[in-house]
């Protein structure tokens, strides 16, 4: 879109710095060069919500940062998250904050069993996170996940998980994907696919449970949030992601008018959001570093298949549950994608 764009992070050839113009290697807690950054670019977004909070503070003194750093501050703690989204009077589980085990038996008992214990920071795909089926598990639990700071929350019978992914921009217009239906292994996301097959009214409490997020938060960016969905319909907020998220890649590979990574550089850039309608259903397949134990798959298994689209992200390093790409399909039905995908991804494996 004509943009030069320029990417800041510890780490060397990331997989964004590779195709970045430019790519600054550098500790986030290095104000000084957070600085130099800032001033040599028109505006900041992540795609990475662990960022600390006061380096974005620092840089959102020379440039505009999108989303602000409070967004931030707010959903890269859970317990911080699941309280604003519950004072704000959006549905979540019932949760406590835990510091120690007589915390935990206290909330056990409160909350009832099954119930999840989280680390309350820096926790993905199922890390930090330990399930308590009965009061025997409390102590394994504490054991293998109690630090400083966690969350107990009531387990959800969901019926299925889904998410919607959303556009804000900085004048309030709002956007969505409409529903994207997901399901987890081993608590990492798995397969993908939209349109989720969810009645249209599920769909519409999304929309005024997404688009109620974001403008209390002043959002301007990409968000997704990830629901349960219950049997009787209603739907529990689990997460908020303050950046593109893995659900949304399906949006790209020609499936989508636009992609979520176009739509966050419209939002953040001052363009006018672009339309979300796909073309037609498609489903996404992750890929995990497991299916590289004896080197790199031989991808040319599946690029021949009608519809499959491939995108790795140039991580150099395959570890067992790392997400290293993913397969997309496009078909006439999401239940003809998802199994294209899926027999796609079996041939790699
Ligand atoms: P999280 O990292 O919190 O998004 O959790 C990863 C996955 O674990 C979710 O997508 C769910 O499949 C499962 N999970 C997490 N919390 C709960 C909960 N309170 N009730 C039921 N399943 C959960």
């Amino acid at each position: 879109m004509g943009y030069g764009i320029s990417t800041f992070s510890p780490d060397k050839n990331t997989p964004a710095g590779q195709i970045a113009d430019s790519e600054i290697v550098s500790s986030y807690d290095d104000l000084d060069d957070v600085a130099e950054f800032a001033k040599s670019v028109d505006v900041i977004t992540f795609e990475f919500e662990n960022v600390p909070a006061k380096t974005i503070e620092a840089a959102s003194q020379f440039v505009k940062v999108y989303p602000g750093g409070e967004v931030l501050h707010t959903t890269q703690n859970r317990l911080r998250e699941k309280t604003f989204l519950l004072e704000n009077g959006f549905p979540v589980t019932p949760f406590a904050r835990i510091k120690t085990i007589e915390d935990l038996y206290r909330a056990a008992e409160n909350i009832g069993m099954p119930s999840v214990l989280k680390t309350a920071g820096f926790g993905y795909d199922g890390k930090g996170q330990s399930k308590i089926k009965t009061r025997s598990d409390i102590e394994i639990a504490f054991e293998k996940i109690g630090e400083d700071e966690c969350i107990l929350e009531a387990f959800v019978d969901f019926e299925k998980e889904v998410s919607m992914v959303c556009a804000r921009d900085e004048i309030g217009n709002f956007v969505h994907y409409g529903l994207i239906e997901n399901d987890h292994v081993n608590h990492i996301l798995d397969i993908s696919f939209a349109p989720a097959n969810c009645p249209s009214g599920i769909e519409k409490d999304a929309d005024e449970i997404c688009n109620g997020i974001a403008e209390k938060f002043g959002y301007v960016g990409v968000l997704c949030v990830e629901f349960f969905l219950k049997q009787n319909g209603e739907l529990i907020v689990n997460e908020i992601a303050p950046r593109p998220h893995n659900s949304g890649h399906l949006t790209f590979q020609t499936s989508c008018i636009t992609s979520q990574f176009e739509q966050q550089l419209r939002s953040v850039c001052g363009l006018p959001l672009g339309a979300t309608d796909f073309l037609k259903p498609v489903a996404m397949a992750n890929l995990l570093g497991d299916i590289w134990i004896d080197g790199e798959p031989d991808f040319s298994k599946v690029l021949g298949k009608k519809g499959v689209g491939l995108h790795l992200y140039g991580k150099k390093e395959a570890r067992p549950g790392r997400k290293m790409g993913h397969l997309t399909a496009i078909g006439e039905t999401t239940e003809e994608t998802r199994k294209i995908v899926e027999e796609a991804r079996a041939l790699l494996e």
